[in-house]
């Protein structure tokens, strides 16, 4: 099977860097777009099975980007996890307003970063592909 894809949109090259380092060490293939516009486009463009948004984001922000993506028929259902040093308050709230399935803070707490993914991939993956009932065996 295919390794899981991964869209990074973040226009700051350290960051990018970063994730995508740790990504692919733990095997995933990445993608990269650099504005919430372009983000849009290369979800729709490389289907990828989970989106880690930036929130502060040239041309469209991660918050409108991701209520565009959640709105749209062909990516709404790809999981979208902020990933921002928006750490008030209400940030958290408003990203999950927004539609983001989950939060990460930056700077990354590497163990939370690799523990949310894994998470998030299985737990879409189980609502595309629910689990055969076992043989003759009765469900109650
Ligand atoms: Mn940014």
């Amino acid at each position: 099977m295919a390794q899981a894809r991964v869209l990074i949109v973040e226009d700051n090259i350290d960051n990018y860097e970063l994730v995508r380092f740790l990504l692919e060490r733990a095997g995933y293939e990445t993608l990269w777009a650099r504005s919430g516009r372009e983000g849009i486009e290369m979800a729709k463009a490389g289907q990828p099975d989970l989106i880690l948004m930036d929130l502060s984001l040239p041309e469209m922000d991660g918050w409108t980007a991701t209520g565009q993506l959640k709105s749209n028929a062909d990516i709404g259902s790809i999981p979208v996890i902020a990933l921002t040093a928006h750490t008030l308050p209400g940030d958290r709230k408003r990203a999950l307003e927004a539609g983001c399935d989950g939060y990460i803070s930056k700077p990354i707490d590497l163990e939370l970063f690799a523990e949310t993914i894994s998470r998030t991939l299985n737990k879409s993956k189980s609502k595309h592909q629910p689990k055969e009932k076992p043989e003759g065996g009765l469900t109650k």
